[in-house]
């Protein structure tokens, strides 16, 4: 056999011991540390103490409401806010959003009960059995890994995001902007919504806010639609499109509650619907 064989050998032996070595102590540290795990496990009086602790507070879990919407026109994402589109929300979709947020304040009661009789039962390093040789750093730092895994952390806080956003016509958004309401600003501003006089919001800035989605629910591919559906026409003189700007109209004005649906929605040249104002008329 030449040297070449030899080194190559003797390389492969070298490979082969290190990688048994690293192996066996990779191996010695994982059965050292489940020792001291199990050891943990079955004799922290703290860890006992907490887990009979947590079979008496039952918390309710997170759910998400957060709120979305994609606008493909820069003039509607622009002039609505994000307080606008959650006012909309509020007004017409409400989840179960309060029971949520009822949810969440019983949790922080809870929480606070929860966390002062954690004082009183946290006493780290107490075990109901000899340690013998095991070294008790080693052991108080796995207890305390382990009560922090087990101790629990709900959901305290309630908040709920708005985001919107601006895509173009391929549907790529370009543009967004994103707001962070707490569960008292919700109420305050559900409060705002409830306070009526007759038809009539007595703050005129929730109806300003709700006509302004409204009317930004007229998307670019809606408005397209309506058009075509219309001939290229203004409904009321038949001018077509090549010979006057057309706009559309909400037949029953968004003052007057319409919606921007289909059905409430017309194809106008400039000039009718100027005449047309907030009149209700069909054409
Ligand atoms: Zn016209």
């Amino acid at each position: 056999m030449n040297t070449e064989a030899y080194l190559i050998i003797t390389i492969i032996s070298a490979i082969i011991f290190i990688g048994t070595a690293i192996f066996l102590i990779c191996y010695l540290i994982y059965l050292r540390k489940t020792i001291y795990s199990d050891f943990v496990l079955q004799h922290s009086i703290s860890l006992k103490k907490l887990n009979e602790l947590n079979q008496h507070y039952i918390f309710y879990p997170k759910k998400n409401f957060d709120q979305s919407y994609t606008y493909d026109n820069e003039n509607f994402f622009n002039s609505i806010s994000c307080k606008d589109y959650l006012i909309y929300q509020l007004k017409y979709i409400k989840h179960n959003l309060f029971e949520q947020i009822n949810k969440i304040n019983y949790n922080n009661l809870l929480y606070s009960e929860y966390s002062e009789a954690l004082q009183s039962i946290l006493h780290f390093g107490h075990f109901d059995a000899p340690v013998h040789k095991l070294k008790s750093i080693k052991l108080l730092e796995i207890e305390h890994k382990l009560i922090e895994k087990n101790i629990y952390s709900p959901c305290t806080h309630f908040y709920l995001r708005v985001t919107l956003y601006c895509s173009n016509i391929h549907g790529q958004v370009y543009l967004r902007k994103s707001d962070i309401f707490s569960a008292s600003e919700i109420v305050f501003l559900n409060n705002k919504l409830k306070d009526m006089n007759g038809d009539f919001y007595n703050d005129r800035e929730i109806w300003d806010a709700l006509c302004r989605v409204e009317r930004g629910k007229v998307s670019n591919k809606m408005r397209f639609l309506i058009y075509k559906r219309d001939g290229y026409k203004c409904r009321k003189c038949g001018v077509s499109d090549k010979y006057a700007p057309l706009e559309i109209d909400h037949i029953i004005p968004i003052s007057k509650g319409g919606k921007s649906t289909y059905d409430n929605l017309q194809t106008l040249c400039h000039k009718c619907n100027v005449e047309k104002g907030t009149t209700i008329h069909k054409y």
